[in-house]
C-alpha cells in the first residue's frame, strides 16, 4: 500500500535494485530486529523478490500514487504520523508524507473519504467488502483525520502532457503567479530566498511568446546538434514566458513545455523552466486542478550567467536567443489578443494578455 515512509529520511530509504519502486518498510515495536522491506501492493503479483537499495542511489525511481496507485502522482501531502500493527507484533509505519494523484490529492482536499478509497478499490481490485476494502477505509480515515496543511508539488514525473492553444497563455501566466503565493512548496532552486516574490513579480509584467511547430521543431533540433557553450542570449524583452507547441527534450530534465525569464541587470538573467501535467485526467479533475495549481509546474530555477553548457536547463533560452539573434527565428510584432480576458486586463497585468507568435524566418529564395 503506503510506499511514503521513504520520503521522511530521504539518505535511508530504500527501493527495489530491480524494478526501482519505492519498498514498504517493516518495523518491529522493539526496533531490535532490523527492517524488513517488502515491494507496495498492486494487482498483479510481483516476479521478484525485494533487492533493497537506498533510494537515493537510484535515478528515475518509480512513483506511484500511495492511495489509487495512479502512475501519475502530482503533490506531496503531510499527515500525523500513521502506524496500524499487524500480526505478530510489527508495526507497520506508514510515515506522515504520501504522495497522492490529482484526483486523490482533489478527495482529500474536499474530504471525500469514500470517494478515495472507492477509486483505490477500483485501481487494486478488491471487492468493497474484502478484507483489504476494510483496511484501506480505516487507513484512510487515518489519512482523513490526521491531514496537516502545506503541500508539495511533485514535479519530477513525466505527466502525458495535455494540448494547449496560444490562448491559454494569458491563464496559464495568472495562474503560476498564483502558485508562486500558494501553500505549495516547490522544488528546491525556487524555495531559494527572494526566488518566488522574484517570479511573480516577473510573470505579472511578462510579454507572453508562442514557438508554434516548426520553431519549436528548430529549436529541438538544434539543442541537440549544436554541442558548443552558448553565451548570454539578447532576450526581446526583460520579461517573458514562452510556451511551445512540441515539448523540448532535455538530458536532465526529461520533457520541458516553458521557459520564463526574468533579465536582472547585463550580466545575469533569471531563468526557470516548466513541464505541463494533466493529458491523462478527465477534463473535471483536469479543470479542478488547474483551479487550485494551474497549467504548469515549475521545475527548476537557474541563474543564467554569460556562459550556458549543454546541460544547463537555461539552454532552451540560450537557443532561442540564438535563433532569433541568428535571424532563423521571428517575432510577431502584432501580437494576437486574448478575447477571453476582461476588458481591463491590461491594467491588472503589465504585461497584457496577448501572444506574441515565435515563427521559422523562410530560407531566401523558397516561398
Ligand atoms: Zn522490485
Ligand atoms: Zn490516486
Amino acid at each position: 500500500m503506503s510506499s511514503s515512509a521513504r520520503q521522511e529520511m530521504p539518505g535511508q530509504v530504500m527501493a527495489c535494485r530491480i524494478c526501482r519502486t519505492p519498498l514498504n518498510t517493516y518495523q518491529d515495536t522493539d526496533g531490535i530486529e532490523p527492517a524488513s522491506y517488502r515491494h507496495p501492493h498492486r494487482s498483479t503479483a510481483w516476479d521478484h523478490q525485494p533487492d533493497p537499495v537506498p533510494m537515493i542511489e537510484l535515478d528515475d525511481v518509480t512513483i506511484s500514487c500511495d492511495f489509487c496507485s495512479d502512475r501519475y502522482p502530482l503533490v506531496v501531502v503531510g499527515t500525523e504520523r500513521i502506524t496500524s500493527a499487524i500480526p505478530g507484533g510489527d508495526i507497520h509505519n506508514f510515515g506522515t508524507t504520501w504522495a497522492a494523484c490529482a484526483a486523490c490529492a482533489l478527495d482529500l482536499d474536499n474530504n471525500r473519504l469514500t470517494q478515495l478509497t472507492g477509486r483505490a478499490l477500483r485501481r487494486l481490485r478488491f471487492s468493497r467488502d474484502s478484507r483489504e476494502a476494510f483496511l484501506l477505509r480505516a487507513l484512510h480515515a487515518g489519512v482523513g483525520a490526521g491531514l496537516r496543511p502545506g503541500r508539495a508539488l511533485i514535479t519530477g514525473v513525466r505527466w502525458p502532457r495535455a494540448l494547449y492553444r496560444p490562448g491559454e497563455l494569458p491563464a496559464t501566466r495568472d495562474h503560476l503567479v498564483e502558485l508562486m503565493g500558494s501553500r505549495y512548496r516547490l522544488p528546491t532552486s525556487l524555495e531559494q530566498p527572494g526566488i518566488r516574490a522574484e517570479l511573480a513579480m516577473s510573470l505579472q509584467q511578462a510579454t507572453l511568446y508562442w514557438a508554434d511547430l516548426k520553431a519549436s521543431i528548430l529549436i529541438r533540433r538544434t539543442m541537440s546538434s549544436d554541442p558548443a557553450p552558448l553565451s548570454c542570449p539578447a532576450l526581446p524583452t526583460p520579461h517573458g514566458l514562452l510556451l511551445w507547441a512540441k515539448p523540448l527534450v532535455t538530458g536532465h530534465h526529461g520533457l520541458l513545455d516553458a521557459v520564463s525569464w526574468t533579465v536582472r541587470d547585463d550580466q545575469t538573467i533569471g531563468v526557470t523552466v516548466y513541464r505541463a501535467f494533466g493529458g491523462n485526467l478527465p477534463s473535471s479533475t483536469r479543470n479542478a486542478i488547474r483551479d487550485d495549481i494551474g497549467w504548469l509546474l515549475p521545475v527548476q530555477h537557474t541563474t543564467l550567467t554569460t556562459q550556458v553548457t549543454t546541460s544547463d536547463p537555461a539552454r532552451p533560452l540560450t537557443v532561442l536567443g540564438s535563433l532569433i539573434a541568428q535571424g532563423h527565428l521571428s517575432i510577431s510584432t502584432d501580437p494576437t489578443p486574448d478575447r477571453s480576458s476582461p476588458p481591463n486586463a491590461e491594467r491588472i497585468r503589465p504585461g497584457g494578455s496577448s501572444v506574441h507568435r515565435v515563427r521559422v524566418v523562410p530560407a531566401a529564395g523558397s516561398r
